[in-house]
């Protein structure tokens, strides 16, 4: 069923607390945790605790769920100070776009200069 956790995802884990993150913020909807292999000096993604495969699923099953999630990608931005300098929010969508967990995420990136338009 849509939102359900799934058994061998990645980030229905982190969410069960069954696989260790540094969990930086958590909501009753989402959390936000560091990039273990980060591409910025802030490099965090931010997630629905329910379990859907990308951005656009989400958006159509559940808006008020992604509009908490745009809020936290706000959230992570202002605590980590990167709103002066600007940041970027990602949602890679399908492998072809680089996607490779496919339990909705947010890259929220910044700290360093972003190129436009990306890799
Ligand atoms: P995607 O490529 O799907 O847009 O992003 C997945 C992200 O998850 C990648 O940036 C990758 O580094 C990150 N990632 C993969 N496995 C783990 C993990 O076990 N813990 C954390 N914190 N991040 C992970």
């Amino acid at each position: 069923m849509a939102g359900e956790p799934q058994a061998d995802c990645l980030f229905c884990k982190i969410t069960a607390g069954e696989v260790p993150a540094t969990v930086v913020r958590e909501t009753a909807t989402t959390i936000a945790f560091r990039d273990i292999n980060p591409q910025a000096p802030t490099h965090v993604l931010v997630i629905p605790k329910a379990h859907y495969p990308d951005a656009g699923s989400l958006a159509a099953a559940d808006p008020q769920l992604i509009s908490d999630v745009l809020r936290e990608t706000a959230e992570v931005a202002a605590e980590d100070k990167v709103v002066a300098t600007g940041y970027r929010v990602v949602f890679n969508t399908g492998a072809g776009a680089g996607q490779t967990v496919f339990h909705v995420h947010a890259h929220v990136l910044g700290g360093r200069g972003l190129n436009w338009p990306p890799g």
